[in-house]
């Protein structure tokens, strides 16, 4: 269904990103990883499924270098027809211990890189009237939880983002939606697990069990693999006039 198209999909050497970074190349889009970490594991994975594949270790937190990881997907493929906007972190503190560098990174990492990603994408996009852009938000881009403050504040700006651009972009070929998963099992996550075995000193198995008993009703993680069967939707024709949605995909979280 994707090839000929290319997919730059930030954060994709782990968790979410991987696993979009595989739903798209299994549908024969040519890929441009980024991030950081285990990168030759996580390429050799995308590769695995037959398609080109091309990397950019651009640091989401320095505008120069997201431009540069731009134009390195333009050179390398001819251009960036799809746009993941994945990379992200976390920091969990109360507003009054908040240290204010984590503020500054998760609010660069998490919602100003979607900005400065789509600023230097879009010319192309719109010069070829086709485009889609998929800001990956959360479930905390629509309902907050405690210590979370700067995490919130970016998936809410990110989900606010994401109406704008496709608002600017409503006439034409180009869409903007924004993915919010509720919790999935990823490094990102196992901290926030591990943190809760320490606390209460419970194991692990009973950690997760809590994790999702506290939000999730389906007790259930949302996996990648689903997260990446709505993202081919979303740069499906079927999702020519999907525009500025915020998709939770949650098991209920958001319903309550
Ligand atoms: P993860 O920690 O497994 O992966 C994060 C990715 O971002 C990695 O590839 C990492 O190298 C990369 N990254 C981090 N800082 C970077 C930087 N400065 N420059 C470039 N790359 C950088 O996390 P994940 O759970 O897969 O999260 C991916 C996205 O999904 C994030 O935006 C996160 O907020 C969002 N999300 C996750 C969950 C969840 O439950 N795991 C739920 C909702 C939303």
């Amino acid at each position: 269904m994707l090839k000929g198209k290319t997919a730059l999909v930030t954060g994709s050497t782990s968790g979410i990103g991987l696993g979009l970074a595989k739903a798209l190349a299994a549908q024969g889009a040519n890929i441009v990883m980024n991030g950081f970490g285990e990168v030759d594991a996580a390429v050799a994975q995308v590769k695995a499924l037959g398609v080109p594949v091309s990397y950019h270790g651009a640091d989401m937190s320095k505008p120069a270098e997201i431009e540069a990881m731009v134009r390195h997907a333009e050179a390398t493929f001819g251009g960036v027809d799809i746009l993941v906007n994945n990379a992200g972190i976390q920091h969990v503190a109360r507003v009054e211990n908040f240290p204010p560098e984590r503020w500054d990174a998760v609010i660069a990492i998490n919602l100003s890189s979607a900005f400065h990603a789509s600023r230097f994408a879009l010319p192309g996009m719109q010069a070829r009237n086709w485009g889609r852009i998929l800001n990956i938000a959360s479930v905390h881009g629509l309902v907050a939880s405690a210590e979370k403050s700067a995490y919130v504040a970016a998936k809410h700006g990110l989900v606010g983002l994401t109406k704008v651009t496709a608002l600017e972009n409503a006439t034409s070929g180009v869409t903007c939606n924004a993915i919010c998963p509720g919790w999935v099992l990823t490094p990102l996550v196992q901290k926030q697990v591990d943190a809760k075995a320490a606390a209460l000193g419970i194991n692990n198995e009973e950690a997760k069990r809590q994790l999702l008993a506290e939000k999730e009703p389906s007790l259930q993680f949302t996996t990648p693999e689903e997260l990446g069967a709505l993202a081919v939707f979303l740069c499906s024709q079927a999702a020519d006039n999907v525009r500025g949605v915020a998709w939770n995909m949650d098991g209920g979280w958001a319903a309550q």
